[in-house]
This record gives structure tokens, C-alpha cells and sequence, in this order.
């Protein structure tokens, strides 16, 4: 049975991976300080080959056991969170990356960074291939986020050159679906808790910045087969299926069937106007490709929360 570390592993894409690798008999171990997840999302998960680990992974971790996979995706990911937590994303990203790929390096494990998007920044190539180097904010208040991941994929690299460690570096873009936090300022959450209480969905700017958003399980599984993969250059995962902030705000409504109106508020400050990715690397390497439509996703969400009777 092989093992994998996962570190954030309680947070929302975290805790969908352990899911995902329990259920294919993988022995978990999830490492994370619960500053932005939750233990709920990973209660179920608890038995014999699941183990929490409550470690801030800023400081040295040590795992007793062999390790064959670490998947490295410890970070806070919403603009409010990162907005909040500006040092320590800085130091998740730097010292967290360092002390995930030591621990990959000592037990000759398959390292995975979950890197982001963000680093294209404000893109001015479009849609966004890995080839391009992107435009970021180095002093803007998003620039602790997306400097920390393009650290941390520096880091990646140097480990792999230099220390021959097996890596790998997921791009990943919006990804959506059950167990994000109402609250946590991202886009699908936002208007689905207004469109559920009837209130008016607040959309930034005009509406016209675009995004794409891939579900949930679509991501987890590009993540575990560019894992099991002999790749080491960075990989997009995301659905190319592009929508304006303002189309998806009219998709919540109609799919929620709710009775809310659409209100405009200022844009945030350095918020990128365009987001696509370019995924014919990884339809190439992994034959991966998003089957679930936003719609479909939506839905998902639904049915997910009135399961687990948590509002969204
Ligand atoms: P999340 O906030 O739900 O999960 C992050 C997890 O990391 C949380 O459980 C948090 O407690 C944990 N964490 C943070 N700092 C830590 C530390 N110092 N030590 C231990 N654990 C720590 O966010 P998410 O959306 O699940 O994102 C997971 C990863 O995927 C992040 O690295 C993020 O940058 C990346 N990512 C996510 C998206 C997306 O759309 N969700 C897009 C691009 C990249």
C-alpha cells in the first residue's frame, strides 16, 4: 500500500485528495495547522489508514514511516485569507515549501507543489501557456501570494537540479465545489451563499473579467496522475471553459432558481482581467481533460450540502 503525505490536507482541495487516495487505498497522512481548514472535512476519513497531523508546516516535520508520494498543498488560497495572513503565506510558500521538499528528499519520495495560476499574474498572453512568465505585482497585496508560489517552484526546480529530488508543479486555476467556506471570498461560494439567501450577488468591477472554473474532482484527479507521472515541468490543470464574473453570476441564479438581483462594487486591486488556461500539455502527458460542466458542478454543490446538511 503506498503512503502519501498530504500536506493542507484538511483545507478544501486537501481534504478532496485524501479522499480521492483513500478511496484508492493509499495510506494518508494529512499534515496541516488548521489555519484555514477544518477538521470537518476530514473527520470521516479517520481509521487505519488515515492520520491526522496537526503540524505548522513552516517548522521541520518529521514522518517516522516510509513515504512514497508528498503532496505539497499547505498555502492560504483565498485573496481574504492571504490578504489576512500575509507573513505566514510568505513563510508557507518559503520555509513550508523547504521543510515539504526535505522531507520528500529524505525518504525518496514523489514530490508534488501545488502552485497556482497566479503566478501569470495579470496576464498578457492569453490563455495562458506554461511557457509564458507572467506579469505579477512583486508589492501589490497580492504579490505574497503569488511571489510565495513562484518561490516556491524556484525551490522546486533547485531541489530537482541540484538534489535530484522527483518533483512535479501543478498550475492550478479556480477550482470549485463542495466544503469551500462561505466566507472565504472566492467567486462560486460568494454568490452561492447570496443567491441561496435571495440577497444581491455582488460582482466586482463591470463583471466582464473572465475566470474558468474547473470542479473539484476533475482537479483531484489530474493532481494524482500528474503524481504518478515522470513529469517535472510545470502542468495547468483547469477547465479552458472561459465565463465572465458576470455570466456565472446569472448561471448562479438560474441554477439556484433563486430571486436575487446583481450589484456591481469596485474591483479589488491587481485583479487579473483574464484567466484561461492552456491544458494541451496535460491532455498531452496525462490524456487529462475536465468532464463536469459548471452547471453540472453547481448542481453538485447542491446536492453535496443538502447530504451533509451544511449551508453553504
Ligand atoms: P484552503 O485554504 O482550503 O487549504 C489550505 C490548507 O493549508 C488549509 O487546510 C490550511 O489550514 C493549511 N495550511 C496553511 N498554512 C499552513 C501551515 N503553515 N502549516 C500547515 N498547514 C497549513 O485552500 P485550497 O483552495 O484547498 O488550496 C490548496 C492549495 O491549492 C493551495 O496551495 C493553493 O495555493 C492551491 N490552489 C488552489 C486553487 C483553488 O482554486 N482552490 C487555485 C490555485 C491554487
Amino acid at each position: 500500500m503506498p503512503t502519501a503525505v498530504v500536506t493542507g490536507g484538511a483545507g478544501f482541495l486537501g481534504s478532496h485528495l485524501c479522499d480521492y487516495l483513500v478511496a484508492q487505498d493509499y495510506r494518508v497522512i494529512c499534515v496541516d495547522n488548521l489555519e484555514t481548514g477544518s477538521l470537518q472535512n476530514v473527520e470521516h476519513l479517520r481509521g487505519e489508514n488515515f492520520v491526522f497531523v496537526n503540524h505548522d508546516l513552516t517548522r521541520h516535520l518529521e514522518i517516522e514511516e516510509p513515504v512514497d508520494f508528498v503532496y505539497h498543498l499547505a498555502s492560504p488560497a483565498s485573496p481574504i485569507d492571504y490578504l489576512r495572513l500575509p507573513l505566514q503565506t510568505l513563510k508557507v510558500g518559503s520555509y513550508g515549501t523547504h521543510n515539504a521538499l526535505g522531507l520528500a528528499k529524505f525518504k525518496r519520495a514523489r514530490f508534488l507543489l501545488a502552485s497556482t495560476s497566479e503566478v501569470y499574474g495579470d496576464p498578457a498572453v492569453h490563455p495562458q501557456p506554461e511557457t509564458y512568465w507572467g506579469n505579477v505585482n512583486p508589492i501589490g497585496p497580492r504579490g505574497v501570494y503569488d511571489e510565495a508560489k513562484r518561490y516556491a517552484e524556484a525551490l522546486t526546480m533547485a531541489y530537482h537540479r541540484q538534489q535530484g529530488v522527483d518533483t512535479c508543479i501543478v498550475r492550478i486555476f479556480n477550482t470549485y465545489g463542495p466544503r469551500m467556506r462561505p466566507h472565504d471570498g472566492r467567486a462560486i461560494p460568494t454568490f452561492l451563499r447570496q443567491a441561496l439567501a435571495n440577497e444581491p450577488l455582488t460582482v466586482f468591477g463591470d463583471g466582464s473579467q473572465t475566470r474558468s472554473f474547473c470542479y473539484v474532482d476533475d482537479l483531484i484527479r489530474g493532481l494524482v496522475l500528474l503524481a504518478r507521472s515522470g513529469e517535472h515541468l510545470p502542468v495547468n490543470l483547469g477547465n479552458p471553459q472561459e465565463l465572465s464574473l458576470l455570466e456565472l453570476a446569472k448561471t448562479v441564479i438560474r441554477v439556484t432558481g433563486s430571486k436575487s438581483e446583481i450589484v456591481f462594487e469596485a474591483l479589488p486591486v491587481d485583479d487579473p482581467q483574464v484567466r484561461q488556461p492552456d491544458i494541451t500539455r496535460a491532455r498531452q502527458l496525462l490524456g487529462w481533460e475536465p468532464q463536469v460542466t459548471l452547471e453540472d458542478g453547481l448542481r453538485r454543490i447542491l446536492q453535496a450540502n443538502q447530504r451533509e446538511s451544511l449551508s453553504v
